[in-house]
């Protein structure tokens, strides 16, 4: 079978399809206490915490409008998580560095569901739990029960294996069950898959263009006069604590860069996803991943609402190329009739870039040689919860307290 996007197609994300106030061009010279660059997740969490933690007088800009960028186009999957392997992290920074990071992501996970409770969005954080990452080769299980057991260490989560009879692993967490067990929880019809791992960590469906539209009513109503939003405003270059637009400058004491990129340093990254209904249980996620050959593309599926999302794979380029378009979606086509024997029609197509650092973190802090300057940017591929976590720290900072050294920040030059 194939599935071909004409060029006319639209690229059509269902979390769009809610409305949100439109903001205002920024046509003149203004100053403030901190000005923030990117009206995406991550801009906005940092414009929540600036607001409700200190009492600095913010302007955000946005270059078209608001999470329009990868936040209005991602796939929907809130967990904290980094998108590394933890043993190289312990082996890079050291156990209680990569621990405290985690914590620190933990806790933007609570943030994210207090934040969405504030709003009146409980509905927005959908759990996630019945199945859990697909194997199909022992390599990629044999690292997936090393990073279990650095997890367990860290008392954080528990990983639970379930591997087919026939595997002989050892370690924790594992339990041995016939195959037909691991196919039943994965609701796959395709025999291939030898073990599941069932991960107990907090994992949602969520639309976060819904929660930056209404987070900025929000504060509009409780800091009518501390904060101004200005879309269609791009900001086209810097000089020290000077921001300039084609219309004047912002001349700010901080500015915080939360642009999802960023020169050199950060590399964009395509990343394909559609959406169909489909009969998979309600609360159902599996991410199929095959470490050991990284020429088989990753796929992601949750399903929520009656809705399924399927991501994956993703490119080292920053826009849209058709051929790579029409061939993502026929591998997902292919990969979900052989999954789950369904023949996909999908309702909704998409891409967005993902911003990533060179060392595959988040970036959390001060710019090294201009001390104006902050980021809270990077690491795109899993970054809801670590905008939010990120957004809290750099107001934390701003506000002048002294925070010990963050993975997300500590190594940076
Ligand atoms: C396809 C895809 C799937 C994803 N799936 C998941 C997932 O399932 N789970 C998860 O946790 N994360 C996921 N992510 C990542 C997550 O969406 C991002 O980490 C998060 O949305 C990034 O938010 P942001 O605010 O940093 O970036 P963005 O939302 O991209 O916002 C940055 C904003 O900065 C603006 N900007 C840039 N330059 C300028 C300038 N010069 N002047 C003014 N404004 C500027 C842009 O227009 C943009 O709106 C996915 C991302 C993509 C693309």
């Amino acid at each position: 079978m194939s599935l071909m996007v004409n060029s006319s197609q639209e690229i059509r994300s269902p979390w769009q399809e809610v409305d949100k106030i439109q903001w205002p061009i920024l046509m003149n010279d203004i100053t403030c206490d901190v000005a923030i660059v990117g009206g995406g997740i991550s801009g906005i969490a940092t414009l929540y915490y600036l607001m409700t933690e200190t009492d600095k007088h913010v302007v955000l800009v946005e270059k078209k409008t608001i999470a329009s960028g990868a936040t209005g186009n991602n796939a929907g999957f809130a967990w904290p998580h980094i998108e590394r392997s933890v043993s190289e992290l312990v082996e890079e920074f050291g156990f209680d560095l990569v621990k405290e990071a985690f914590l620190e992501l933990d806790q933007g996970w609570d943030e994210y569901v207090k934040i969405n409770k504030l709003l009146g969005l409980e509905n927005n954080v959908k759990l996630l739990g019945n199945a859990g990452f697909a194997f199909t080769d022992r390599a990629t299980l044999q690292q997936a029960l090393a990073e279990g057991a650095i997890f367990r260490k860290m008392g954080r989560n528990k990983w639970e294996f379930f591997v087919s009879e026939e595997i002989e692993v050892v370690g924790e967490g594992i339990h041995h069950v016939p195959r037909e067990v691991i196919l039943e929880k994965l609701q796959t019809i395709d025999p291939s898959y030898i073990a599941l791992l069932h991960d107990t960590v907090n994992r949602a469906r969520t639309n976060t263009y819904l929660f930056c539209g209404r987070l900025l009513e929000y504060l509009k109503h409780h800091f009518p006069d501390r904060f101004e939003v200005y879309e269609q405003t791009e900001i086209t270059h810097m000089d020290k604590n000077i921001l300039h637009h084609s219309l004047g400058t912002i001349i700010a004491e901080d500015i915080v860069l939360c642009t999802n990129g960023y020169s050199s340093k950060v590399t964009p990254r395509a990343a394909y996803v559609a959406a169909c209904t489909t009969s998979l249980p309600e609360d159902y996620s599996a991410a199929f991943i095959t470490l050991a050959d990284p020429s088989v593309p990753y796929w992601h599926v949750t399903n929520c609402n009656s809705l399924t999302v399927m991501a994956g794979p993703d490119y080292e380029r920053p826009v849209l190329d058709r051929n790579e378009w029409n061939r993502s979606f026929f591998e997902l086509s292919q990969f979900f009739q052989k999954t789950y024997g369904l023949n996909p029609s999908f309702k909704y197509q998409w891409f967005g870039i993902q911003g990533y650092t060179k060392n595959g973190l988040r970036w959390v802090g001060q710019d090294s040689e201009n001390s104006h300057l902050w980021y809270n940017l990077g690491c795109n591929g899993i970054g809801i919860v670590h905008a939010i976590a990120g957004g809290k720290r750099i107001a934390r900072l701003l506000n002048g307290e002294l925070l010990g050294p963050s993975l997300f920040s500590a190594f940076r030059s």
